[in-house]
């Protein structure tokens, strides 16, 4: 249905305030600014619907560790983090420590690949390699099963969507806007960026789509499954 508002909706977020590493071409509109990031998260802990809110990150930021945690927590949030398992110890990402402690902090941990490749892009090979490695490291850090991947750039088609599952993955978040189901494979997020307005948001939080906007996304969802 268009309509769908008691489904749930996940809002994904990237990198809080100051980069501290050098940002991807294009990559700083998905970077917001403190204030906004409490502004959205306030917003989430008072929503009529809260409990159909699921929160995300993407690319293992040092700044899920500095400032989203602490602020999850004062509003009795939690979220599942999204590693890129190429950067963990670099400069301005996660470590091994940090994700072990999110762990400890009843967050969730799931993968993002190693390199933020385009998934679609990839050899079969360098695909499985992607997926396989990722998971591989982020089980030996974390001690438990990782079953859950974001898939970058929301760019899939049918073949990634089978290598995730062959990998032993049981959920994939995308980056296709609107409502998701907890018992679907393929899990639509909307992500927050610098640019988002207030009066988006309220559509977001609500899960509310125009019938023009739910047709389109479910005929380009359709396309990429199958291509
Ligand atoms: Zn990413």
């Amino acid at each position: 249905m268009p309509t769908a508002s008691r489904k749930f909706r996940v809002l994904n977020f990237h990198g809080i305030g100051t980069p501290h590493r050098v940002l991807d071409p294009l990559e700083d509109v998905f970077w917001i600014g403190i204030d906004r990031f409490r502004d959205v998260l306030d917003r989430i802990a008072v929503h009529s619907d809260r409990e159909r809110l699921f929160i995300t990150f993407d690319d293992g930021n040092i700044s899920d560790f500095l400032i989203a945690v602490p602020e999850l927590q004062r509003r009795g949030l939690s979220a599942e983090f999204f590693v890129l398992t190429g950067r963990i110890g670099d400069p301005g990402s996660l470590g091994p420590e940090d994700i072990r402690a999110l762990l400890q902090m009843g967050m969730r941990i799931g993968s993002h690949g190693i390199a933020h490749r385009d998934w679609t892009s990839l050899s079969a090979r360098e695909l499985n390699n992607e997926l396989n490695a990722s998971k591989a490291t982020l089980e030996r850090i974390c001690g438990e099963p990782i079953r859950c991947a974001a898939i970058p750039f929301g760019r899939y088609n049918a073949a990634v969507l089978a290598a995730l599952q062959r990998a032993g993955y049981v959920a994939a978040y995308s980056s296709d806007g609107g409502c998701m189901q907890t018992t679907a494979f393929l899990r639509p997020r909307t992500s927050i960026r610098h640019d988002t307005l207030d009066g988006e948001l309220t559509e977001i939080l609500s899960g509310k789509m125009s019938n023009l906007r739910w047709l389109r996304r479910a005929a380009a969802m359709a396309i990429k499954r199958w291509v």
